[in-house]
């Protein structure tokens, strides 16, 4: 499987982030689960990424130039794609993934996983998206979502869209059900 992680840009924060990430990493390598992510070195990105190698995993990242030439990939990535835009990037980690996994983190991964509901809710992908709620990070995301629907602004069928779970070893037992009926 390929696993789409979005997650933090940012590296000061605090440590259960990074310790969230590390154990997603190591999760993803211990079933040869190909992590795909936004291709930087910098942040919960850099810290999953070199996870998932040092545990013998594989990473594709997916990096606009502007970013690559700011000197912020993952050059040592096995399939690093160069795209032009934010856009094509967000684009290739999708089609690339067989699920989604949002971990905390800032606008730019708020962005990414808003994007990808809303892709699923008009019928784009029908694929898994985890919501990490780790340290409660994303109750009050969670909360305008409740909102959205009691107001009517969404169907509360959406709710079906995404998981959320507190723990890392929840997104696995989940994914592995996946795993397991479409093997
Ligand atoms: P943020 O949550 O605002 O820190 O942005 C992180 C998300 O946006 C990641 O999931 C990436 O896909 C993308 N992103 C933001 N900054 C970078 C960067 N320096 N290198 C690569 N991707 C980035």
């Amino acid at each position: 499987m390929h696993i789409c992680v979005y997650c933090a840009s940012s590296i000061r924060i605090p440590q259960i982030y990074i310790d969230t990430a590390r154990e997603l990493g190591q999760g993803l390598a211990q079933r040869s689960w190909t992590l795909v992510y936004g291709g930087g070195s910098v942040g919960l990105m850099g810290v999953i990424a070199e996870t998932v190698h040092a545990a013998g995993g594989k990473v594709t990242g997916v990096i606009p130039q502007g970013l690559l030439d700011r000197e912020l990939g993952y050059l040592a990535a096995d399939d690093l794609i160069v795209t032009t835009t934010l856009r094509e990037r967000k684009q290739i980690m999708e089609e690339r993934a067989d699920a989604f996994i949002a971990l905390p983190g800032g606008f730019g991964t708020f962005e990414e996983l808003l994007e990808i509901i809303t892709l699923r809710q008009l019928g784009y992908h029908n694929k898994p998206i985890f919501i990490v709620n780790v340290n409660s990070y994303y109750s009050q995301m969670l909360a305008q979502f409740e909102r959205c629907y009691a107001e009517g602004f969404a169907g509360p069928i959406y709710r079906e869209m995404y998981t959320i779970v507190e723990r890392i070893d929840q997104v696995f037992s989940l994914l592995e059900q996946i795993a397991s009926q479409s093997a």
